[in-house]
This record gives structure tokens, sequence and C-alpha cells, in this order.
């Protein structure tokens, strides 16, 4: 972090009345307010005609579906609210927001609204002056394409500096997450056979066994390529493959995360297999001619000098058998080994909904026979209630006025650069029945390396 950063003195946050405030934004500012984390002003904006009692009622709302309200905490946390209401095309409403914030010098303004909105909100906030000294907090999707991306950097370039922007990609916040790179970097058995000359293949999988909730018109406007891949996953695929970031620099870990993207080979249509379950068609807002995918597999390749030749595989889905997220990197098999080399020498990385560290070896059966069997040497952790959930920590870390765990733009437009050949319908959309692994196409993609790696037990 910059050494001269200083926290934010007052939280703004747009889309009061959204889905991802009420699932997400309540709850992360109670459980700030419960570790002592959270005292500046909290600023609601909002388009519904609320008043600031409403605003106070929403969040309850939210906590008693999310989590549990904490009555004394939440005491101090609606102490902190204040609310705006206006449509975000006037400048009234900034007007407004401008005398809200009083004497804070460096606002938090966190935009929780659809991408469509963030340029004029953006734009509003730098011609009322609430930009000045501001730092700005936007969830994805930035951008649709590398082209919509590189629009969506230059606007918000045009008010705030980079070292302002905080991209939330959630999965960066996650506990697991953060936890692969210091299993690689902390262990000194592993660097020297983290490469092609050991690794065999990668493979990461996202499965969840739900459909698209209610939010058919949403994922229409997405699909799986766009929704998780290229961003969560790929964020995944550059933490297990960078170079060790250097302590001199705050910058280094993200220097070394988008070295990775900008390695990515661009993908081919032959590297992408895409389905959509059976009845996604039939869900509400989701066209009845729909192509968009449900689920995607791809074969993915780092042109680097540690990676060259080694695939990465990425497996995500709606309906699938299971709800994990799951990464097994692979060793090549020892010398003169028979076994298959997905049975038994492997590190598994469990990252949802628990965490889990496996590594995969053989060991001697007990009895008379030399002979060896399969086993793990695991390590699990249960989700506790001291973990800080993603939010939470992400917000946080935006106030302090850490980028650290946020995607950065040229990471952003390189992820998109290598998905773009393959967005839309540049590749066939294969029907799949709800509960399976997806349309048994996906199988020819990872045929050469034993087959798709189905997430372990816990
Ligand atoms: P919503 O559709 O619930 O909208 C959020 C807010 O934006 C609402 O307060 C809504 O006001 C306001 N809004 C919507 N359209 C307009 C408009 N045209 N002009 C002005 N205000 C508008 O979105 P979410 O809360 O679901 O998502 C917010 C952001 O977070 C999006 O960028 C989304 O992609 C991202 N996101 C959401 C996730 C989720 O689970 N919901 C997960 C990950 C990211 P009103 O209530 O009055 O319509």
């Amino acid at each position: 972090m910059n050494s001269q950063a200083q926290r934010s003195d007052a939280l703004v946050f747009f889309g009061a009345s959204g889905d991802l405030a009420y699932k997400k934004i309540f709850p992360a500012l109670q459980a700030m307010a419960r570790r002592g984390r959270l005292d500046v002003p909290v600023i609601g904006v909002g388009r519904s005609g609320w008043n600031l009692e409403q605003l106070r009622a929403r969040a309850h709302d939210s906590l008693q579906k999310h989590g549990g309200v904490d009555e004394a905490v939440f005491a101090k946390l609606a102490a902190l609210f204040h609310y705006v209401d206006g449509d975000y095309r006037e400048a009234s409403t900034y007007v407004a927001l401008r005398k809200e914030l009083g004497d804070a010098k460096r606002p938090l303004h966190y935009l929780a609204i659809p991408p469509s909105v963030f340029p004029v909100v953006v734009e509003h906030l730098a011609q009322s002056g609430c930009s000045n000294n501001a730092r700005v907090v936007l969830e994805k999707p930035f951008g649709r394409d590398l082209a919509s991306a590189q629009q969506l950097n230059a606007t918000l370039h045009s008010v705030f500096d980079e070292s302002a922007i905080f991209r939330i990609d959630h999965y960066l916040g996650k506990g697991s997450v953060q936890n692969l790179s210091i299993f690689r970097f902390a262990n000194t058995f592993l660097e020297p056979i983290w490469n092609r000359h050991y690794i065999d293949s990668v493979q990461i999988t996202m499965a969840e066994s739900f459909g698209v909730q209610g939010r058919g018109a949403f994922y229409e406007e997405a699909g799986a390529i766009r929704d998780v891949v290229q961003n969560h996953m790929l964020q995944v695929v550059s933490l297990l493959a960078m170079e060790p970031p250097t302590a001199s620099y705050h910058e280094s870990t993200r220097d070394e995360q988008v070295k990775v993207l900008r390695a990515l080979r661009p993908l081919r249509p032959e590297q992408v297999v895409r389905g959509q379950f059976a009845g996604y068609r039939s869900e509400v807002g989701v066209a009845p001619n729909s192509t968009v995918e449900t689920f995607a597999a791809l074969q993915l390749y780092i042109d680097s000098w540690r990676w060259d030749g080694v695939p990465f595989y990425i497996r995500v889905g709606k309906c699938l058998p299971m709800t994990a997220t799951e990464v097994l990197v692979t060793l090549k098999r020892p010398p003169m080994a028979q076994t298959s080399p997905c049975d038994t020498n492997y590190f598994r990385f469990r990252l949802s909904p628990d965490m889990i560290i496996a590594v995969g070896a053989r060991i001697k059966r007990p009895g008379d026979e030399l002979v060896s069997e399969p086993t793990e040497l695991k390590v699990v952790q249960q989700p506790s209630c001291d973990d800080l959930d993603p939010y939470e920590r992400l917000l946080g870390e935006a106030m302090l006025g850490d980028t650290l765990l946020f995607a950065r733009q040229d990471g952003v437009e390189a992820a998109w650069a290598a998905v773009d050949p393959v967005l839309g319908d540049a590749t066939p959309v294969h029907t799949y029945e709800p509960g399976s692994w997806g349309p048994p196409q996906a199988a020819e993609l990872t045929a050469a390396v034993g087959g798709w790696h189905e997430p372990g037990p816990c």
C-alpha cells in the first residue's frame, strides 16, 4: 500500500435499494462495525423515494435474511447511516450528496449499480466535486468484451487515477484463494517442482448445483464465460501460475499476476466447449432460442518459460451435480510407474465451500505384499466465525486504499483479450441434463490427461 494512503472518511454506496446491497453490502457493513472497523458516515444513495428510516429498515431486513442482526452493533451502524434520494442522471442528486458528505475529504464511492449507469455517475461525481480525493469501487462485469472494457477504463481514468479505482472480484477476497499464493511461496519444497518439468496439467472446476435463480435476464447478458471465467477463474490461474512477487514494492504481486494474464494464449474455438442446461430457455427473462452458455469447458495455455506446454483446464457450470470450486495440479508420472497420471501424484486445493489442501501420494498397502495404494495427506479448514467474508475484507481494504486484492486495468483487459475470440456464438452450444457434468463433448478436451477431475470429498 502507498504509505501516504489515508483511510476513507466517508462511505457512499450507490444502489442502496439493489440486490447486491441487500445480499452482501449491509452484512459486510455490520461485520465491519462489529469489529470496530467502521466509524465514518455511511451514505446510501438510491432512486426509490426512500428516507433515512427506510434505509435503516431495509438494512435490518437484509441482515435478518443474511447472517442475522446483532442489535447492539446494528444500533451503532444505523447511527452512521445517511440517505440521499435522487435520479442518478440529475445534477441535483450530487449537490445533495456533496452536502451530506459534510466535512468528509476522502470519500469512497461504491457503485453497486448496473454497469450501464457507471459513466453517468462517474461524470456527475466529477462535476459536483464529489470525486476530489475520492476512491471508487466497482462491481463486475468490467465491460463485456475487450473493447467495452477499454472504454469503461477510459471513462474511469478521465476522473480517477488507477490507484483510486477498486474493481471487486470477490474471489480475490476469499481466504482460500489468498491461500494459493501463501501455500506456493511459503513452502520451499514447492518451487523446484512448480513448473513444466514436473507439472503435467492444471484443472479448475467451479461447479454449481443450482441454476440461474431467477436472474435469467441478467444471465442472458453474460453467460458462463463472461460471468465467471474471464474474472474469477482467470484470477485463480494468475495466482497459480505467477512468478514470486518481491517485497520491495507493493504493486509487485499485481504485476506478476498481470504478466500471467498477458501471457495467456488467446483461445481458439476448438479449445472451448459450451453447454446449456435443458430447461434454461424456459426461465423467466431468457429468450426461447437463447444460445447463452450455462456451462463452459476450456483448455488454456500460458506462453511463458515456466508453463510452456502445460495445459490449464477450466470447467464451470450451473445445474452440475455439486457446488464446489476446486483446483487439481497433477504432477508428471514418476519414471517407470504404471499408474495413470491423475491417479496419485497431485495437489488438490478446495476453494469453496470449505478450504482443503490435499497432496495425493502413493504409500505401501498394509500387509505382506510390497504394493502401493493411493492416499491423501490433507488439511481441512471449515469456515469459522472469525473469517472475514470477502465483501467485508474488500470493503475494508478499499477504505484503507490498498489495491492489492482488486483487479487492475491491464489485467482486466488482458483477461478479456484471452477470451474475446470465443465469446458469443463463436462455438456451438450443446444441451446437457441438469445434474450431469455438462455436455459429453467436454470430455474430449481432457482426454489426453485422463479426463476431468470431479471435486473430491471433504
Ligand atoms: P440491481 O439491478 O439490483 O440494481 C442496483 C441498483 O441500481 C438499484 O438500487 C437500482 O435502483 C439501481 N438502478 C438500476 N438500474 C438503474 C438505472 N437505469 N438508473 C439508475 N439506477 C438504476 O443490481 P445488483 O444490486 O444486482 O448489482 C449491482 C452491481 O453489482 C452490478 O454491477 C452487478 O453486475 C454487480 N454484481 C451483483 C451481484 C449480485 O449478486 N446481485 C453479484 C456480483 C456483482 P432501483 O432499485 O430503484 O431499481
